[in-house]
Formats: C-alpha cells, sequence, structure tokens
C-alpha cells in the first residue's frame, strides 16, 4: 500500500502545527474512506441528519490500488 496518506498527514501537522489525527481509516482493511452526510424526514416530519460511508477502493491521492489485508477463505 502506498505511503500517501502518512505523508499528506505529516505535511499537514508541520504545515499547520496540528496535532493528533488528520486522515481517517477503516479499521480492518487500513483503507481511507469518504463520509456523506444525508437528511431524511420520517413519518411525523422530523428530520434528522445521517452520515454514510464509502471505502476507497484506490489511494484518493495517487490512484493506486488499495490491496485487501483480508485474505480469501478457499471455498472446500
Ligand atoms: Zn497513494
Amino acid at each position: 500500500m502506498c505511503k500517501c496518506a502518512d505523508q499528506i498527514s505529516q505535511g499537514m501537522k508541520e504545515t499547520h502545527n496540528l496535532d493528533g489525527h488528520i486522515i481517517d481509516y477503516e479499521l480492518l482493511s487500513g483503507k481511507s474512506f469518504s463520509t456523506f452526510r444525508y437528511k431524511t424526514v420520517n413519518s411525523k416530519g422530523k428530520e434528522s441528519t445521517k452520515d454514510t460511508f464509502i471505502l476507497h477502493s484506490f489511494c484518493p491521492f495517487c490512484g493506486e490500488k488499495y490491496e485487501s489485508k483480508i485474505e480469501e477463505i478457499p471455498h472446500a
């Protein structure tokens, strides 16, 4: 897997004097993801905001395909 996210996080920390967590990763695969926020309205007309996540198949910075860390289980 490429090092883009690590390099960009490091650059952001140095340039903007930030500390801690910069880019989110999905825990199992180590892939980055995008967060989308949308509104829903229930049957009583009350609005609520929800988040959904889409896991990246490719690095959003250089386009390299993410390899799966989870090995496929062979079929018996
Ligand atoms: Zn990359």
